[in-house]
């Protein structure tokens, strides 16, 4: 079941009062009581401003925590920003005042534990943020993004920050094409709903302001789907999402995974909609990222060779670099490149497609190149 809540701004009231009403539709008062841990995990991807609809809105958390805490004070927050320290980042989204006024506990970034995926279909083992395991309630607060690499973000993709820092770019090594990632990012998500088993996790998908185009950062653009979206079910929750926001469900490969595995429910026939019905949203349509492939042509994807023949590769928009060098500090590959006082610039011929650079640069430099014409030959048909 998916609870759709209509809601046009960030209201801290209004929006206390709609994560009341799910919070009692799915029952997780009645899991609550002083003696709980709970873990908000935010999408922290990086420090952006609130308004651009990259990272948990500052009032998403603030309503959580208003309802969570007369309950129990054992409550931690945080996430694992992809290169930043955790503490700039917040203070730089507009979340660090809101956890130290609430007086609750940031996440220790370098305590790990291990979880297991009993029946993976590629990786069983993946070292993860050990608070964010430890707790008997996560709530998930992700936004409606769209994502280079893998169409969209929301509930499943968000736990890909249960890994730290650095380490999520060491995954897109391990898994360097489209498909094993995908598959990957299930192994994750099929380990961790093993480690929740006997306890709970919930999403609440904001979608007030979500991101479109080149998301999941600085390259996609801020966009009204008015909505906050929650349930149980991440998977659920996703694809509704891509509904919602009028994408290409045939190209949201890692929630196809997930339904096939059994990890939710991906059929939206099959889903039970509560609250706003979608056709409420008919006006809401965002941009897909630029030539994003569905199902068969991510599996065509899978040899390297292939993938640099066919595929666009990051370009640098020296207008907007500042030579920062954080896009040669996350690339998992070292391809991209960069000399004191110079520009960062890059081999095409090994570089892996994981676009980590283009959602580390606070500037919105990194752009794609155009697909070589063989690419848009050959991948026109596979769309
Ligand atoms: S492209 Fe972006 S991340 Fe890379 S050096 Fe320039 S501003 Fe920094
Ligand atoms: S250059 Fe960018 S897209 Fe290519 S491997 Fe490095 S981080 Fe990934």
């Amino acid at each position: 079941m998916v609870l759709i809540q209509k809601c046009e701004d960030y209201n801290i009231d209004v929006i206390r009062d709609l994560i009341d009403q799910s919070f009692k539709e799915f029952n997780i008062y009645d899991k609550l009581d002083s003696t709980k841990k709970v873990f908000i995990k935010l999408n922290l991807v990086g420090p952006f401003e609130k308004e651009k609809g990259i990272t948990t809105h500052p009032v998403i958390l603030q309503a959580v925590l208003d309802l969570i805490l007369p309950i129990t004070k054992n409550v931690i927050v945080g996430d694992n920003p992809a290169i930043r320290d955790q503490i700039p980042t917040l203070k730089k989204c507009g979340l660090y005042d809101t956890i130290k006024n609430a007086n609750v506990e940031i996440l220790e970034g370098t305590d790990f534990t291990t979880i297991t995926n009993s029946n993976p279909k590629i990786y069983s083992k993946f070292e993860v943020s050990r608070q964010m395991i430890d707790c008997d309630l996560l709530i998930n607060l992700p936004k409606i993004k769209t994502h280079s690499l893998t169409y969209m973000t929301c509930a499943e993709k968000n736990f890909f920050g249960l890994i730290y820092g650095l380490n999520k770019s060491a995954w897109h090594t391990k898994a360097s094409n489209p498909l094993e990632f995908g598959e990957a990012l299930n192994d994750l998500y099929g380990a961790l709903l093993e480690s929740f088993k006997d306890k709970t996790l919930f999403h609440i998908a904001d979608g007030i302001i979500g991101l479109e185009g080149e998301g999941p950062s600085s390259g996609g653009k801020a966009k009204h789907a008015n909505c906050i979206i929650s349930s149980t079910d991440a998977v659920s929750i996703d694809r509704v999402a891509v509904e919602l926001v009028h994408l290409d469900y045939e190209k949201l490969y890692v929630n196809k995974i997930a339904n096939d595995r059994g990890y939710g429910e991906g059929d939206i026939n099959k889903i039970e909609i509560k609250g706003n019905p979608l056709s409420d949203f008919d006006d809401i349509h965002f941009l897909a990222p630029k030539d994003s492939l569905g199902s068969t042509g991510i599996k065509f994807l899978r040899h390297k060779f292939v993938r640099n023949m066919l595929l666009e590769h990051p370009q640098i928009d020296i207008n907007k670099c500042i030579k920062c060098g954080q896009c040669a500090t996350i690339c998992p590959v070292k391809t991209m490149k960069i000399e004191k006082g110079k520009y960062p610039h890059l081999k095409s011929n090994i570089c892996i497609r994981c676009w980590c650079c283009a959602e580390v640069c606070p500037q919105n430099a990194i752009y794609k190149s155009k697909r070589p014409l063989l690419g848009r030959i050959i991948l026109k048909s596979k769309q």
